[in-house]
């Protein structure tokens, strides 16, 4: 019988006394795992409530005692990290060594927020006018709230809670409620650190949850990451509720191969940034633009390696696991059918794939569709699914004016072996990350991770430098120490002298 999933609050798991859950499965399967409990609005509350009671005592916690907590919970999660790969694999589908690879991303941003004690350091100018110093600080904002989506239950989260909480933050996440159970490991883990009770909590949820985030007057600021539609609203009522947002939305990345690429290393790319999680990454390659004459041999080298991959269980070592739910893999399916019946071509067809799993696993195989034009709902949607569309083109302008014409704008790449060209790309593309021969330019925890246009709604990237602003306030103190020479009155603006 499937136990049910529940919260963790102020230190502990906590039942639900809402009367509603949502079914969690096991994608390899299909099999009802786990029954996740859907927030009240009073569980909510409760949440914030002991994150915004800890949030003194945190804020005030030295910085020196605040990372020994963070370096303990670094060096736990580095020992134990393979038994939240096996939790993620077990409600997401991914393969184990892609759930691995998302752990060790996330771990690197709790690295770079181990260094926090350099990263809020103010300026001081001593003497900046007669007797008088100036000085600024960062602080944190308070109670803040962390929104997450089902494709990195480990390391979305984890782009922002370490960041939130060194910086003096205390923090609720509403993970996906299609994959919720890392989140409580991680809770735990972080009990075990040393972390205190109320510093992180985690609610789970669905639009309920989300809406009494958004307008709770103690939640100073909402990090989310999802699709593109509900990023906006999560921005347009946070803000209005005057709080500080950071959305990250949905993406449609276009990999552009120039003429004169190394054809092999593109499609050993484009397979692995095609077909990697099973498409269903915000950075995955969903559109392949073959710029000037080898759509072919490129199509043909793509082919014969996906003809290679094994689809089939996470846990059994193949190289793509099934898709989230069954019916996610209908609609990532029925965009295939849309696509051939407009005149796509079906190279590669994943509607007929023989996975290594379960027979009520919500399997779809890679799919490569070629001659694809960019009216075909394949190519405007984000599908999310493990279905690279080529489309050809004859020039670098024509490529460049296809990327920059669609809406979203979060990840791209090109693949040349033309310094020139790749350089004039980097510079006229509208898109946030960009990779030159690298399909999939996730940036390091010390640069900052975010797309342009609809990828994006508020200002702030995710992690990084900008991570750091985003969850602290600054300060600027001027101050003077008296000294025998008063200054006497004056009325005027304070000028310096
Ligand atoms: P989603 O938008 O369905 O859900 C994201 C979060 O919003 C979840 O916590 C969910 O419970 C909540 N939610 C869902 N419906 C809601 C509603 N009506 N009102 C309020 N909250 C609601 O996204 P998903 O399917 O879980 O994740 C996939 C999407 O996330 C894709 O679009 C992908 O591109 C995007 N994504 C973007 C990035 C990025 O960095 N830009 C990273 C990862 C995923």
């Amino acid at each position: 019988m499937p136990g049910t999933i529940p919260h963790w609050i102020d230190g502990a798991l906590r039942e639900s006394t809402s009367g509603r859950t949502a079914p969690v499965t096991d994608p390899a399967t299909g099999e009802v795992t786990g029954q996740v409990v859907l927030a009240s609005v009073d569980e909510v509350d409760a949440a914030v409530a002991a994150a915004t009671r800890a949030f003194p005592l945190w804020r005030d916690m030295s910085l020196a005692k605040r990372t020994t907590v963070l370096f303990a919970f670094r060096e736990l999660l580095n020992a134990r990290k393979g038994e939240l790969a096996e939790i993620i694999t077990a409600e997401h589908g991914k393969v184990l060594s892609d759930a691995l690879g998302e752990v060790s991303r996330g771990q690197e941003v709790v690295e770079f927020a181990c260094g926090v004690p350099h990263l809020v350091k103010g300026g001081f100018t001593e003497n900046a006018s007669t007797g008088v110093d100036v000085h600024s600080v960062r602080q944190p904002v308070g109670p803040v709230a962390v929104i997450s989506p089902f494709n990195f239950p480990a390391m979305v989260p984890m782009w922002f809670f370490p960041i939130a909480i060194a910086t003096g933050n205390t923090v609720v996440l509403k993970p996906s409620e299609k994959d919720p159970s890392a989140a409580l490991w991680i809770a735990e883990l972080w009990k075990q650190a040393g972390l205190p009770d109320g510093v992180f909590n985690v609610v789970q949820g669905d639009k309920v949850s989300v809406d009494r985030l958004l307008e709770h007057p103690d939640v100073k600021a909402v990090s989310f990451v999802g699709s593109t539609p509900i990023a906006r609203y999560v921005y347009e009522n946070g803000t209005r509720a005057g709080k500080r947002v950071q959305a990250l939305g949905g993406a449609k990345n276009h990999m552009v191969v120039l003429p004169d690429a190394d054809l092999d290393l593109a499609a050993d790319a484009a397979i692995n940034a095609g077909f990697g999680s099973a498409g269903e990454r915000c950075m995955a390659i969903s559109a392949l633009v073959a710029v000037g004459g080898i759509g072919d041999d490129l199509v043909a080298r793509i082919a014969e390696r996906a003809a290679t991959l094994r689809t089939g269980d996470g846990r059994r070592g193949c190289d793509m696991g099934p898709l989230v739910t069954r019916e996610h893999r209908d609609r990532v399916s029925s965009y295939v059918d849309a696509g051939e019946a407009a005149g796509a071509k079906v190279v590669v067809d994943g509607r007929e794939v023989r996975p290594d799993g379960a027979a009520d696993g919500f399997w779809l195989g890679p799919t490569l569709l070629d001659n694809v034009s960019t009216d075909m709902s394949v190519y405007t949607d984000e599908i999310f699914g493990p279905v690279l569309s080529v489309l050809r083109v004859d020039t670098y302008e024509q490529a460049l004016e296809l990327v920059n014409g669609n809406e979203y704008g979060n990840g791209t790449a090109i693949f040349t072996n033309d310094g020139g060209a790749a350089r004039r790309f980097q510079n006229e593309v509208e898109v946030g990350m960009i990779g030159i021969n690298v399909p999939v330019p996730v940036p390091m925890a010390y640069y900052s991770f975010g797309g342009w246009k609809h990828s994006l709604f508020g200002d702030s990237h995710a992690h990084g430098t900008e991570g750091i602003s985003f969850f602290t306030r600054g300060k600027v103190v001027t101050s003077r120490w008296l000294d025998p020479s008063h200054g006497g009155l004056d009325l005027g603006f304070p000028q310096n002298v």
